[in-house]
């Protein structure tokens, strides 16, 4: 009998919980999805923003409320449950994991290829995916924009947690007094806050998402935020407005002879697929990792997650001055291995359809 209570609770827990192990966003928003499915009465509302009329506000703001308040208590249940069941725990999210990643690979020919995507999540499907080729002599021009600005751009970090998650190399940082790192400004309506830095590259020297002016460049670097109106990544990952991706490309030059990308460093720590590592020592602020990119020019379009469950609810924004990679460093980046023990040769997702999308270039004022 108490095993089976213990059960129910570890159910409500897994159906109701937010509070997802730090995967990629990718896979993170793939569990909210898959909760959303499940518990539709717990559905987040959509759109915490204007309401109709002051006393909509007041019901919807008590929604909100009551729903941080059942978080909490959900949070404090897998504590207190989570030491006398601790079999019943992991062995239950593993299944979710599993679940999650349904074997999804970059190669053409597996069961679950890019082509199959849509079956592990039909929103792979949409006609709003990512990632696309953008011709910059066909965008919308905006002029006059606000700067894109990166806030804590030169923070040092306390820690530094390094991950392999099956499918990228994985950045994830810790900041003294909870300090977040925002970026504000562009076609950002309000600042957005850091969640992570991954990475995209190829078997060559061609390895970008995104392709600009018929180049592939030589990979990818994703700055992934979310909506600072949200007071968590998990609940802007259930919003049509939450989430935002900085796309910094990386231009392979042979002759470069300057240092290494700081965080080819960390890659010997997490060849394993699921590792991870914590630096606390050797830590940098991210203007070490984007050196000084530019963000002149820089073209927004409303697009996906790029890997499952390809949620269409993100709004890209990619700087098109590129940073420069050496060959040791994609050499390095081949090195990490992928959930079957094989090595990530290539990780970036064959190019979507716009359907029509506008993409929009913003100048500065
Ligand atoms: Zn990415």
């Amino acid at each position: 009998m108490r095993r089976l209570s213990a059960i129910t609770i570890l159910f409500t827990f897994a159906i109701i919980s937010i509070n997802i192990d730090s995967g990629s966003l990718e896979e993170a928003s793939s569990y909210s999805n898959h909760f959303r499915g499940s518990h539709q009465g717990y559905h987040y509302p959509q759109k915490y923003k204007k309401f109709e009329s002051r006393s909509n506000e007041i019901v919807a703001e008590d929604a909100f409320h009551k729903l941080f308040n059942e978080i909490k208590t959900q949070q404090k249940l897998k504590t207190a449950t989570s030491y006398n069941n601790r079999d019943i725990f992991i062995n239950r999210n593993k299944t979710r994991d599993e679940e999650s990643q349904l074997e999804f690979s970059y190669n053409e020919n597996d069961r679950y290829g890019p082509p199959r995507w849509k079956d592990i999540n039909a929103q792979c499907g949409g006609r709003n995916q990512s990632p696309i080729a953008i011709d910059t002599g066909f965008v919308a021009v905006r002029e006059n924009a606000q700067e894109l600005i990166i806030d804590g751009v030169d923070l040092v970090p306390q820690s530094m947690k390094v991950e392999n998650n099956g499918h990228s190399l994985k950045l994830s940082f810790k900041y003294q007094n909870d300090q977040k790192i925002n970026i504000s400004g562009g076609p950002l309506k309000n600042p957005f806050i850091l969640d992570n830095i991954h990475f995209h590259w190829g078997s060559n020297t061609s390895g970008s998402e995104h392709v600009i002016n018929d180049q592939r460049y030589a990979a990818e670097l994703h700055m992934v935020t979310y909506n600072s109106i949200f007071e968590t990544f998990e609940m802007a990952s259930q919003d049509p407005m939450g989430l935002a991706v900085l796309g910094i490309l990386y231009e392979y030059d042979k002759l470069y002879t300057g240092k290494d990308n700081p965080w080819v460093k960390f890659i010997t720590k997490v060849i394993k697929a699921h590792s991870t590592y914590t630096e606390t020592n050797w830590v940098f602020p991210i203007r070490d990792i984007i050196k000084d990119v530019d963000f002149r020019g820089l073209l927004s379009y409303r697009g996906s997650l790029t890997t499952p469950n390809c949620s269409e609810n993100v709004l890209w924004m990619l700087s098109t001055r590129p940073i420069v990679i050496k060959q040791n460093e994609l050499v390095e980046l081949r090195k990490l291995r992928n959930d079957k023990g094989r090595r990530i040769i290539h990780n970036y997702r064959p190019l979507q359809d716009t359907n029509g999308r506008t993409v929009t270039a913003y100048k500065y004022k």
